[in-house]
């Protein structure tokens, strides 16, 4: 039997949406709900009659923290939070699973529980699914989650398998550590994104007599869209008839896609915390108050609002305090963007009641995904032109969802042009090498990645933080070192772009000025290094140490033809000494992977990034891809041969018509299309036919 008396009034047609209520120990909760964070049982800059007045029904408060301080006893000495903090409303706790997450190389795992050492005065605490209860019951919240194992939702199958079961147990100890108190109780279902996970989670954890469900492990790493697809397929597996929370999220239209998809319940740091960097969200986009332009506007902030901010000041006062660094400035913030979402959930509440949600919800995810853009362009616009940053051949460009990449006029070719740099670099060449978990094998010799087209430096700036976080995560071993080598023939991109670092984040730290002035940069540590090797790809190779990896992102075949053609993948393959080398590009023409497959490297579909469905990856053994606990990336097979063998653009550049013949019958012959069981003869038979070629 249910302690909430959940109740259902209103459900959308078309849509997961609902209107619901349901009762606890302090009053009545109607749904769809955000509760504002009150980590340190205080919403930062807010008290608790602000809140009310911003319409806060229930806050969300951190056993984690409040269990460091001020501690059990305190909140056991006044009777819990409620009298604690003066606030009559209900609270729901946390379980203190994520803070665990976020801190793991403070922690150590174990069935029993996570046991780590507190940042205030450094004394050990066990979290465990009983002492986390027995805090959240000093607490006194009405409502309480279980104790989860939290993992990013990129982790391997293993991993997020093996942090599933634990979490279930987990849950049944919360159960029993709950007991007869009259505090609700929520379950969490965990799976990482792995559907099958995911569906296996739910079935366990609804079988249990929890309150409510949460769906844990999102917003912690996942795409957009898998988020939403993730929190579709868990709300489906959820009963219907107890509240659906989704923890940790978000923005106006990641709530909206999440109440359509069935969830109740919110919470998220965005409204107090943007505050504080002085964001308004306004019903005509989001407002940087720090801008110059608001100096004198004698307006509210949002004349659509009606909170005390809006009522009773001006932007141009609420700018002065932001940039003079009054608190008051982010308390007004703060409360105008707290009424902000309180004021949408009701929007979104009294149109699931009176039936006009679908189109409610076609009209609001448009204008909100203005209102979470972060470009001050689309909130005025006519923006003045800005001043062109160029340096040499190339120019800064900034894509209107905020981030910046470099072009090359005169071929009008943009570095990492399909996505966000940063972003790409990472998914392509970080994640898709599995470089985390090389890093982490303790005792490996130094690992050497070549990183062919330095660019802006994004691809090797992101396998500098990959290592940097290794260091400070990894624990039970030295940090495999690492040497990263970059080639590259015109400097004039990393100038510029360190020139305009404000837009380009991933260059704030000390190694790329370092690598322009010498050329070179250590880590203190001196178990990273990183050289540059300026001049000519195919000049400077041979003074490069044999890779492991290579990252391979020069321009274009239009651009860069050289360093395209089976000639110079055949050199590649032969400074690899046909040792373990994985090889990762963007490109997926038909040609260049066939250009690498007589080059004999064995070629893979490499994961897709932004809008492009795939990218390559290579190797110059078969399993070189492979990284043990993470799915393999699939080798083209015979359906891309004879589709190859059909294509009108099947050879690569440079290879003359008389050679053709000798070219494709190479292809076909090659030992990634021979049938199952002919591999090792077909390997030999490769090998030897190479050696004429290279
Ligand atoms: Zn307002």
């Amino acid at each position: 039997m249910s302690r909430l008396n959940f109740s259902i009034a209103a459900e959308a047609a078309g849509s997961g949406a609902r209107a619901a209520a349901f009762e606890t120990l302090h009053g009545r909760v109607q749904t769809p709900v955000f509760m504002p964070v009150g980590t340190q049982a205080t919403v930062k800059c807010q008290n608790v009659d602000t809140l009310r007045e911003s319409g806060s029904t229930v806050l969300l408060a951190n056993t984690y923290h409040l269990m460091l301080r001020p501690g059990t006893e305190v909140f056991q000495a006044f009777g819990g939070i409620h009298r604690f903090m003066n606030w009559d409303r209900p609270v729901l706790t946390d379980s203190g699973g994520y803070q665990i997450f976020s801190l793991p190389h403070a922690c150590r795992m174990s069935e029993k529980g996570a046991l780590f050492q507190s940042y205030i005065d450094g004394r050990w605490f066990l979290l465990s699914p009983e002492t986390s209860l027995a805090m959240q019951k000093a607490i006194g919240s009405d409502i309480m989650m279980v104790l989860d194992q939290c993992i990013p939702s990129t982790a391997s199958r293993p991993e997020a398998e093996a942090a599933m079961e634990l979490t279930h147990r987990w849950a049944l100890r919360s159960l029993a550590a709950r007991g007869d108190s009259p505090q609700a109780l929520f379950g969490i279902v965990q799976g990482a994104a792995f559907p099958d996970l995911r569906a296996a989670s739910a079935a366990y954890i609804t079988s249990l007599p929890f309150d409510g469900f949460a769906v844990g492990g999102l917003a912690v790493g996942e795409t957009k869209e898998q988020r939403e697809d993730l929190t579709e397929a868990a709300t489906a597996l959820l009963p219907r008839d107890r509240p659906r929370y989704l923890m940790g999220v978000g923005t106006p239209v990641d709530i909206l896609e999440a109440v359509h998809r069935g969830v109740d319940m919110f919470d998220c740091i965005i409204p107090t915390s943007l505050a504080q960097r002085g964001t308004a969200y306004t019903s005509e986009g989001r407002l940087h108050m720090r801008r110059g332009l608001y100096r004198l506007q004698d307006r509210p902030l949002d004349p659509a609002c009606t909170c005390p901010t809006c009522r009773l000041y001006t932007r141009a006062y609420v700018q002065h305090l932001i940039k003079a660094g009054e608190t008051l400035g982010w308390h007004l913030l703060g409360q105008h963007n707290l009424y902000f979402y309180h004021r949408m959930m009701q929007e979104i509440r009294a149109a699931v009641v009176d039936g006009s949600f679908p189109g409610y919800y076609g009209e609001k995810r448009e204008s909100w995904a203005r209102v979470d853009g972060d470009d001050a362009a689309t909130v005025h616009p006519k923006p003045r032109l800005p001043r062109r940053m160029l340096l040499g051949d190339y120019e800064v460009l900034t894509a209107p969802q905020g981030f910046s990449s470099i072009r090359q006029n005169s071929s009008g070719e943009v570095m990492h042009s399909v996505s966000n740099p940063v972003e790409e670099a990472r998914l392509l060449y970080i994640e898709q090498s599995h470089l985390g978990a090389r890093l982490r094998a303790t005792d490996a010799p130094e690992l050497v990645i070549w990183d062919v087209g330095l660019g802006a430096a994004t691809n090797a700036m992101a396998a500098l933080r990959c290592w940097e976080e290794a260091l400070l995560t990894h624990t039970s071993g030295p940090v495999r070192p690492l040497r990263i080598v970059s080639f590259e023939r015109d400097l004039n991109p990393l100038r510029l772009a360190i020139r305009h670092s404000a837009r380009f984040p991933h260059l704030h730290h000390a190694a790329p000025s370092a690598l322009l002035r010498g050329a070179h940069w250590e880590h203190p540590s001196g178990r990273l290094r990183w050289t540059l090797l300026e001049g000519d790809f195919l000049a400077q190779m041979a003074a490069a140490p044999r890779p492991d990896l290579i990252f391979y992102d020069p321009f274009s075949f239009k651009t860069d033809g050289p360093l395209w053609t089976p000639g110079t993948f055949a050199r590649i393959a032969d400074a690899t000494a046909r040792g373990a080398t994985a090889f990762y590009t963007y490109s997926t023409s038909t040609a260049i992977r066939a250009a690498l497959l007589w080059a004999g490297f064995y070629v893979a579909r490499g994961v897709p990034i932004g809008p492009k469905a795939e990218t390559t990856a290579a190797c110059t053994h078969p399993g070189c891809l492979h990284v043990a606990g993470y799915p393999a990336l699939p080798l083209l097979d015979r359906h891309w041969l004879e589709r190859w063998e059909r294509s009108g653009a099947k050879f690569p550049a440079g290879v003359a018509p008389e050679a053709q013949a000798a070219f494709e019958a190479r292809i076909r012959s090659h030992p990634q299309f021979a049938d199952a069981g002919a591999g090792d003869a077909g390997r030999a038979h490769a090998a030897a036919g190479m050696k004429g070629y290279s």
